[in-house]
């Protein structure tokens, strides 16, 4: 939550605290968040409530490029985009990639993709690409639908 100091306590829940489970590794991060009546009605006993790696996953992860398949209908009936208007959803399905494995991924003709992948260490991709990812097989050919699309 945002604002932490101004909680507004629910009529009925008081503080409804709930407790933050991780996204990727469903495991509860051991933080409470104390939700108030910015949740409406009581709330559950846990919640994913964002899409941030727990501290668990990001040791895990160590650096590494956190490959993220995504699909175009929500997994769950209240599973939220990935970022506001993407229009997309993470299926739970996730690895990590060594950074220099970016440079046999993406050929040259990709390489600012590949470089935007290494600065914000994450790799948004269809499942047709996660799929040959975690096979090891070439992905260059599904490439051309992860390059950014809309107003140039
Ligand atoms: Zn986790």
């Amino acid at each position: 939550m945002s604002d932490k100091k101004h909680v507004k306590l629910h009529p009925e829940f008081g503080l409804n605290p709930t407790m933050p489970v991780c996204f990727w590794c469903s495991e509860e991060t051991g933080e409470i968040v104390l939700l108030g009546n910015a949740f409406k009605g009581r709330a559950p006993r846990s919640m994913i409530l964002s899409y941030d790696l727990c501290p668990k996953c990001e040791k895990s992860i160590n650096g590494q490029i956190h490959v993220i398949e995504v699909v175009p209908q929500p997994i769950t009936k209240h599973q939220r985009e990935l970022a506001p208007g993407l229009g997309l959803y993470p299926s739970g399905n996730w690895c990590a990639i060594k950074r220099d494995a970016l440079n046999r991924i993406f050929p040259e003709q990709y390489a600012e993709l590949r470089d935007r992948v290494l600065a914000t260490g994450k790799m948004i991709c269809t499942h047709e690409t996660y799929s040959r990812l975690t096979e090891d097989a070439p992905v260059s050919d599904t490439l051309r639908s992860m390059e950014p699309q809309g107003h140039a």
